[in-house]
């Protein structure tokens, strides 16, 4: 009468309530034909035994399978048990598909809206995504990238660590700190860890003292744009004070200003342009800091090797010197503690931007479910790209 898909139930009976939830009622097809126990043939019915079983919804609608079975007894053994259904978890609760689901759906979704989505509660949403982590974690091979980028995530008041795989663009790791200890662990965990070439990071010691430890010399760059936001924190300090100098009235004609000084150059439309270059005139007390804003970074865009950088950025230094304001100090001796490292990044161009956007990706997982323990919310990190995607549809004509 229905055909539900499950082909080991008969099914009886639909009902439907006021919310269009719907209860299948259901019998066994086939009876059993010999003790899972001691495989005697000798088997009675013993006596009738109902269960509840949650499957898939159908068009947004929950759906539970009443299946009427039996319980029988082996008259060899004494051992009494059911109907082994195929299409039934081990917990007698849920379908099998219906499991299958929840694990993909658990990468996207939060355990709350699936617990509501399919009348279930949240433990057990959790349970079946546990058990997964577990089974998917066999299968994970932790493996050394040729440029592998270090960086942090703040979630719940703590940086976590974020190890990235950078020319393969996916995490390889998370780590619940970024201690030292911590980051020693995990490169030391990485089997062949020697075939790292290049390690990225931004301005972070223990970071530096642990790839140090473990990889030796291997080249470490600080990501440039870790290094345009320390230049561009130090033209805000400097667009702060300045303007702190000046009268009320003339402020309010600096509203845009921000946003037009620390926008790359490039990045300008013609009409904002034009408007930096007023503001520029009208306030020339600002144009030494911009102007070697857009000096350093031109460094960056348009080195053609080491050398050259090393250069034009000893012309820099020495152009700020030359500067009243010595606008840059700060930010100069920060260079400087780092120097070989920011450096190196002319001789091994990578950069942790990929990075950033798979930092927001686990800011919006965790974000989306309140509360995640740390394993739960790295597997969703780690995991999320072993779960394959369904091929395209098309209607069969
Ligand atoms: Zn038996």
């Amino acid at each position: 009468m229905y055909d539900i898909g499950l082909p080991e139930l008969e099914i009886t009976e639909k009902m439907t309530d006021e919310n269009n939830d719907c209860t299948y009622q259901a019998t066994v097809k086939t009876s059993p034909s010999e003790c899972p126990e001691c495989g005697s043939a000798h088997i009675v019915k013993h006596k009738k035994h109902d269960r509840m079983v949650r499957d898939l919804n159908e068009y947004e609608h929950r759906v539970g399978i009443i299946i009427h079975g039996h319980r029988y007894q082996c008259k060899e053994c004494g051992n009494t048990f059911g109907e082994e259904l195929d299409c039934v978890d081990k917990s007698g609760r849920l379908t099998k598909r219906l499991i299958a689901k929840i694990r993909l759906e658990c990468f996207d979704k939060t355990f709350k809206d699936i617990a509501g989505e399919y009348g279930i509660s949240q433990p057990s949403v959790k349970r079946i995504f546990e058990d997964y982590i577990d089974e998917l974690s066999e299968s994970f091979i932790p493996y050394s990238p040729q440029v592998l980028g270090i960086d942090e995530v703040h979630l719940h008041s703590q940086y976590c660590g974020v190890f990235v795989d950078v020319l393969g663009q996916k995490v390889i790791e998370m780590t619940e700190n970024r201690n030292k200890v911590t980051v020693k662990m995990f490169l030391e965990s990485l089997p062949d860890n020697h075939k790292i070439q290049c390690v990225t990071m931004d301005m972070w010691q223990p970071y530096k003292d642990a790839v140090l430890d473990v990889l030796g010399d291997v080249p470490i760059v600080i990501d440039k744009f870790h290094i345009i936001k320390e230049l561009n924190r130090a033209l805000e300090e400097i667009r702060r004070t300045l303007r702190k100098d000046m009268e009320k009235e003339k402020r309010a004609s600096l509203k845009n200003m921000r946003f037009l000084f620390l926008t790359g150059g490039e990045n300008l439309t013609p009409r904002q342009s034009k408007q930096l270059d007023m503001l520029l005139e009208a306030y020339p007390q600002f144009k030494t800091p911009y102007y070697l804003k857009e000096a350093f970074r031109n460094i960056y865009q348009f080195a053609e090797s080491r050398e050259d950088a090393e250069k034009l950025y000893a012309d820099w230094v020495q152009a700020n010197a030359d500067e009243d304001c010595h606008a840059y100090d700060g930010f100069i001796s920060t260079v400087g503690n780092w120097h070989t490292e920011i450096f190196n990044y002319f001789d091994n161009r990578y950069t942790n931007a990929q990075t950033e956007s798979l930092n927001n990706v686990i800011r919006e997982v965790d974000r989306a479910g309140r509360g995640y323990t740390f394993p739960v919310l790295r597997a969703k990190i780690l995991y999320r790209h072993i779960t394959a995607k369904k091929g395209k549809f098309t209607f069969k004509k």
